[in-house]
């Protein structure tokens, strides 16, 4: 039975008895393994109960009679359900559209009740609803469970020992949720580490859209727990991504991960940004030192770095000193390694689908350019694929023919998911020798850990990490 599986990962167990066909109180409650809350959640308040309100107060006051821990009643029907034995009291509001404006005055209400704790769970259409739920838990008086729901809302179920919520909700496995935005308990355990957060955790995390499908989280918690520190790293949806760094400023975010498609435009946001971060026009880490926000690109290192150890060469410039370099692509990822490209010395081309982008990026390096059909007419040592074409799920796409290969070309592909594109396995058919994404991958990331952290990161297990992630 779930109840005795909660056991396994929970301290209290929330009995949704709208949830329930076919009750029998007395012989769920006999021989309860842990603490219960008994909720019966009408449907105008976000539950599956439809009978009348007489019935459902009738089924709460058997609950508690038969000895449930806590009773979860909603701030409208309060005034009709006194206190029963030693059952405690928590009082709720909800609501599944918004996080109101007026949160504040509603949490007055409930206070202004006899609860022995009182309850928000409101819904975060964006990211900053969040806060608004953190600064309630701050001021609160007394024992307070607030989160948001819903997707956005994610990081304030993460969070609650941080802000001294009393519990946070989570599901005993996926599809199980009893509302929107939970995740399984083990996931807030392992992923997150959550028995671990305190007071004191120093908060970090990816800003990027869509963003439920990063790695980093998985990355970077696993390396912060393997060091022992007191840290937590968070997946922030965000739409603007100045006003979120400027309004995340209240609670102390330690440093970002940047993704797509926030790079360029985050460098707004920023007091310092790092001399070839600003070159690139690019930013994928930021550390808070004091109060100020710096800027860096492990991107283009990290590209570097890998390229250079597949060609096994301890330094970067020997490796890629007058080599003839392709590039694929002209976003982000091509400009991080195309400036690196420039900065060792090679020889850059540089071929896009849209070729005036490829033109300006290549006028700013003094490099050359062409459209991705002339690839095929260009002499070269190494390709890089900077283009997202081949990533899941269009795994059947390639970016160029497979007559560009030859033997000894070094082809090197920043896709990373899946680990072997079919540019990759072309390229391998005709004997080029081969780089996948990963390095550069786990590459960026350590480098961002030991931006942030002024530690070696464990390099080892956060590859470890991707390939799991990978499923490989
Ligand atoms: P981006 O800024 O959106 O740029 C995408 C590039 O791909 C543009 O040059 C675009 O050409 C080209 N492109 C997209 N669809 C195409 C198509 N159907 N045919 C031809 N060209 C196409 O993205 P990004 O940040 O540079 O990322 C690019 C890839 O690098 C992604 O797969 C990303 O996962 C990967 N990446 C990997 C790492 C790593 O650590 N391994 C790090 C960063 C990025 P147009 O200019 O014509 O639109």
């Amino acid at each position: 039975m779930d109840m005795y599986k909660a056991e396994e990962v929970a301290d209290i167990v929330e009995l949704r008895l709208d949830y329930i066909h076919n009750l029998d109180l007395g012989r769920l409650l006999a021989h309860k393994p842990l603490p219960v809350i008994a909720t019966c959640r009408p449907v105008d308040e976000g539950g599956r109960f439809s009978g009348d309100q007489s019935s459902r107060l009738r089924l709460l006051r058997d609950a508690c009679r038969l000895g449930v821990d806590f009773v979860d009643i909603e701030l409208k029907a309060w005034s009709g359900f006194n206190r029963q034995g030693r059952t405690k009291r928590i009082i709720s509001y909800h609501n599944f559209k918004e996080t109101p404006v007026n949160l504040e005055d509603i949490g007055k209400r409930l206070d202004n009740t006899d609860a022995d704790i009182i309850k928000l769970a409101t819904m975060a259409n964006s990211i900053s609803d969040n806060l608004a739920i953190f600064n309630l838990l701050k001021k609160s008086q007394r024992p307070t469970i607030a989160l948001c729901m819903g997707e956005e809302g994610l990081i304030s179920r993460i969070l609650t020992p941080k802000f001294g919520s009393f519990l946070t909700f989570a599901s005993l496995s996926e599809g199980k949720e009893s509302a929107p935005g939970q995740i399984p308990a083990t996931e807030l355990k392992s992923l997150y580490r959550f028995d671990e957060i305190n007071e004191e955790t120093e908060i970090y995390g990816v800003i990027g859209n869509p963003i439920a499908h990063s790695m980093s989280p998985a990355i970077h918690n696993a390396a912060f727990g393997r060091l022992g520190l007191n840290k937590i790293y968070l997946p922030f949806k965000v739409e603007e991504v100045v006003e979120f760094i400027e309004a995340f400023k209240a609670i102390g975010v330690k440093g970002y991960s940047v993704t797509i498609p926030h790079k360029e435009r985050v460098l707004a946001a920023l007091d310092e940004v790092d001399e070839l971060a600003q070159k690139i026009g690019a930013v994928n880490t930021v550390v808070e030192r004091g109060d100020r926000l710096f800027g860096y690109n492990t991107d283009s290192s990290a590209a570097i770095s890998s390229l250079a150890r597949a060609l096994g060469e301890s330094s970067k410039r020997t490796a890629l000193s007058g080599k003839r370099a392709v590039v694929l692509g002209a976003g982000g990822a091509a400009r991080a390694i195309v400036f690196g490209l420039s900065q060792c010395g090679a020889k850059v081309t540089i071929f896009n689908r849209t070729v005036e982008r490829a033109k300006r990026l290549a006028e700013e390096v003094g490099a050359k350019w062409g459209a991705l059909s002339d690839v095929s007419k260009t002499k070269m040592d190494i390709l890089v694929n900077a283009t997202s074409v081949g990533m899941y799920p269009e795994i059947d796409e390639t970016p160029v023919k497979k007559e560009v290969f030859r033997p000894g070309l070094i082809v090197f592909d920043m896709v990373y998911n899946p680990l072997e594109t079919r540019l990759l396995r072309e390229a391998k058919g005709a004997g080029c020798r081969c780089i996948t994404g990963l390095a550069m991958f786990v590459e960026q990331a350590k480098e961002q850990f030991e931006l942030w952290t002024a530690k070696k990161a464990p390099a080892r297990l956060m590859r470890e990490v991707v390939l799991k992630r990978l499923g490989t």
